[in-house]
């Protein structure tokens, strides 16, 4: 019997549901020219990236393909394809929209996450270091103020992003333990082998 190639799962829904957004109003308009490809500054540098493909996966209804793709994360949200598409349809706003779905399955970039915990804990992405602030220094600049990250905590927090980025994590440990007891099965199933060889 000839292998068949595995099979994809079709969200039907997926498109119905995002239809319904006022992001999306354009969405089923989009006639695959590869204008926003063309224009898109992540795809000019990573060709794994590309906008016309997502677009043209999620009008199939690859909804668990497109959320489970690490490289929507190249997206630098610059809203070129938006502006240029012929068609009105508003990518980078979809684009948000699906990494919003992505990372709710864990799907986000461990720097991302590394960033929202700076974010919520000091009120900057980027916190200064003494290091940096000696090359301040040097170059006669003063040192960055300290941002109220009671307030932009707050902010955060009501957004849910916290419950994210807590979620985020309970998913990465868990990934961690199944992939120490897959090794371990691993070990434990070479040595029972080498035992009956013996
Ligand atoms: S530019 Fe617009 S119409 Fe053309 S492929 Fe991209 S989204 Fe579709
Ligand atoms: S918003 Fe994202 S997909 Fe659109 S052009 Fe910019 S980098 Fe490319």
């Amino acid at each position: 019997m000839v292998a068949r190639p595995k099979q994809i799962k079709i969200n039907h829904e997926f498109i119905k549901e995002l239809t319904k957004l006022p992001e999306c109003e354009h969405l089923k308009n989009c006639y695959q020219c590869g204008t926003c490809a063309a224009f898109c500054p992540s795809f000019k540098y990573s060709k794994v990236y590309n906008p016309r493909r997502i677009v043209q996966e999620v009008l199939v209804g690859l909804k668990d393909e497109i959320i489970k793709d690490t490289n929507l994360w190249f997206c630098g949200l610059c809203h070129a394809c938006t502006e240029q598409c012929p068609q009105g349809v508003e990518l980078s706003e979809i684009l948000s929209h699906i990494r919003n779905l992505a990372s709710k399955i864990g799907n986000i970039p461990a720097h991302l996450v590394g960033e929202v915990k700076n974010l919520l804990e000091t009120g900057q992405v980027v916190p200064p270091s003494s290091a940096i602030n000696r090359r301040r220094e040097k170059l006669g600049l003063p040192e960055v103020p300290e941002a109220p990250a009671d307030e932009i905590r707050a902010l955060a927090e009501s957004t849910g992003i916290k419950d994210m980025v807590m979620r985020n994590e309970e998913m990465e440990k868990e990934k961690e333990r199944q992939i120490a007891e897959e090794a371990k099965a691993r070990m434990e199933k070479l040595e029972k082998e080498k035992k009956e060889e013996a």
